[in-house]
């Protein structure tokens, strides 16, 4: 059997050298040439023009076309069900060696365009190059990884004899996997999705976040160039409430593999417990949702580290992360000083476009935008508006980075996801009080802690109800392989993407026992 070398993650691209800074800048030019082309549907290996069509939007120059889009109805979304129906039959069966040989074939494509997927990223959803590059490495990292945990997972399990008998145990796929996915993380988190289900031997069908779609299409480029059989993967974008619903309560879908917010995720998991006629099984979830991540800086911490962090956690992309950081808790003795620390940096981050590399960009959309104006209003109300607050610029949708000081642990503002470049500050009286703090919300994605003791660190580790906590660092940024994710409660199913048992969400386990004559 082929045994390929160790996972290793994608290093990321260095922009403070020339060669990174030329490389990223030829290719923004090389996409910019080409924004307003348009995708069509990908169903059976086939380019496929839907009956209407829509535009993806710069959110940095809110009135220019990136791409346009065909647009699934309920007959594409039927071929598509399909197609990746009939692909089953023989995916199913091919050898774990010749998946794994073809994923790491499509990750080696990938990496060879990495720049320009990056750059499709900077003009379609606002990520910087930084921001960017770390998402398709992220991206290469899932499809590496699980080209690797597929040539694992076919080895099963080993049973203890019985008397007579030879048993096996092994993981076999399950069938057709809607794959719906948001914009945030538009390479990684459904190239990361999609890879599961078809590294397990299903076959998937793709709908991507309506303001992110031309970026899907990098992956999808990559997996049929290396070989991928058609009808594995179909892609059909279109609106989340007629294509992703038409997914999610299709009888011959098998599993929804679903990324998004908390209002959509739950509403699909009562979609997912019906059977409609037809549907020979009861139809498989995961769904990993929002976060309300806390930041708990103890009285003896490391100030610098802890502002620094912050500062990454809560802005980078303009808070736009599930796992940034929105909530600070702070102790009394370092509350004072962290807070204006904080105010300070978060007042220099400078506003402007993506593909210009500024450090903070546009939000997504102007309905997101005006969501956090509403909170921003809702904040004034609750806390001490001590950075931003408003709009930061004009031509695309600029939110200046915002911190609320002074507010109460069940404000809306500290309870509610705002997803976007806003910070609520928490005065802890103890310790303790910051853990409990820390688990007083519905969610439990990702979580800091910084402190130098251990003692108060081995109570974080034990106490802290998240599904990724870091200690002493930022709560961003998981890498693929170190730092499985998925969150807990309202945060999701906690698949644990990029981890060990990723796979098993797709898989089911079958045993024969084999009597000897
Ligand atoms: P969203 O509004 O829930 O949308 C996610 C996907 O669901 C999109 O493709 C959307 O399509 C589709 N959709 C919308 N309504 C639907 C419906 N009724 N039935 C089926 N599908 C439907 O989330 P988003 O704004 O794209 O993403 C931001 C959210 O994702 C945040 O809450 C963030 O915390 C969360 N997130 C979580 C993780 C994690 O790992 N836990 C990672 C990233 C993001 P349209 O685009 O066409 O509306």
């Amino acid at each position: 059997m082929m045994v390929p070398a160790a996972f290793r993650n994608e290093p990321f691209r260095d922009f403070s050298t020339d060669g990174a800074r030329r490389e990223m800048s030829e290719a923004l030019r090389a996409v910019g040439g080409e924004l307003g082309r348009e995708f069509p549907l990908w169903i059976d290996g086939q380019p496929v023009r839907g009956a209407k069509t829509f535009r993806s939007m710069n959110p940095s120059q809110s009135d220019q076309v990136v791409a346009v889009l065909h647009q699934a109805g309920r007959e594409e979304v039927e071929a598509a069900v399909r197609a990746a129906g009939r692909a089953y039959e023989s995916w199913r069966w091919v050898p774990a060696e010749e998946k794994s040989a073809l994923l790491m074939r499509a990750a080696h494509l990938l990496r060879s365009r990495r720049m320009r997927a990056a750059a499709w990223m900077c003009y379609e959803v606002g990520k910087n190059w930084a921001e960017a590059d770390g998402d398709v490495a992220e991206a290469i990292d899932f499809i590496e990884y699980n080209a690797r945990e597929v040539l694992r997972y076919a080895q099963g399990r080993p049973l203890p004899p019985y008397d007579g008998e030879m048993s096996e145990y092994t993981y076999i796929p399950i069938g057709v996997v809607a794959v719906i996915s948001p914009w945030n993380f538009p390479l990684a988190i459904p190239t990361g999705m999609a890879i599961g289900a078809i590294a397990a031997g299903n076959t998937v069908v793709m709908k991507p976040a309506s303001d992110s779609a031309a970026v899907a299409f990098q992956t999808l480029e990559a997996l049929t160039e290396a070989g991928l059989p058609p009808g594995v993967l179909n892609v059909v974008p279109g609106p989340g409430g007629v294509v992703g619903e038409g997914l999610a309560t299709h009888p011959g879908v098998r599993m929804i593999a679903f990324t998004g917010s908390r209002e959509v995720g739950t509403h699909l998991f009562e979609l997912a417990a019906k059977t409609p006629p037809g549907q020979t099984w009861l139809k498989r979830i995961i769904a990993e949702l929002g976060g309300k991540n806390a930041i708990i800086v103890d009285d003896e911490a490391d100030l610098d580290e802890a502002v620094a962090g912050l500062v990454a956690s809560g802005y980078g992309y303009q808070g736009q992360k599930c796992s940034a950081g929105s909530r600070v808790v702070a102790t009394p003795k370092v509350y004072g000083r962290i807070a204006d620390a904080l105010v300070e940096r978060v007042r220099r981050l400078e506003v402007g476009p993506a593909p210009e590399n500024y450090p903070a960009g546009p939000v997504i959309n102007a309905s997101a935008a005006q969501k956090i104006m509403e909170y921003i209003e809702i904040g004034k109300g609750e806390g001490r508006l001590a950075a931003g607050g408003g709009r930061a610029r004009d031509g695309g949708h600029y939110i200046a980075p915002t911190v609320f000081l002074d507010v109460a642990p069940d404000a809306r503002i500290a309870q509610e996801e705002i997803f976007g470049p806003v910070v609520a500050a928490i005065p802890a009286r103890t310790f303790d009080d910051a853990l409990r703090i820390a688990n007083g919300t519905a969610f439990g994605l990702t979580g800091s802690v910084y402190s130098r003791n251990p003692e108060k660190l081995a109570k974080a580790r034990r106490e802290v109800m998240c599904g990724n906590l870091y200690l002493n660092r930022k709560c961003t940024g998981a890498m693929v392989g170190t730092h499985p994710f998925g969150g807990f409660n309202m945060s999701g199913t906690d698949s644990k993407a990029g981890g060990p048992d990723y796979l098993l969400n797709f898989l089911q386990p079958k045993v024969v026992a084999h009597k000897y004559r």
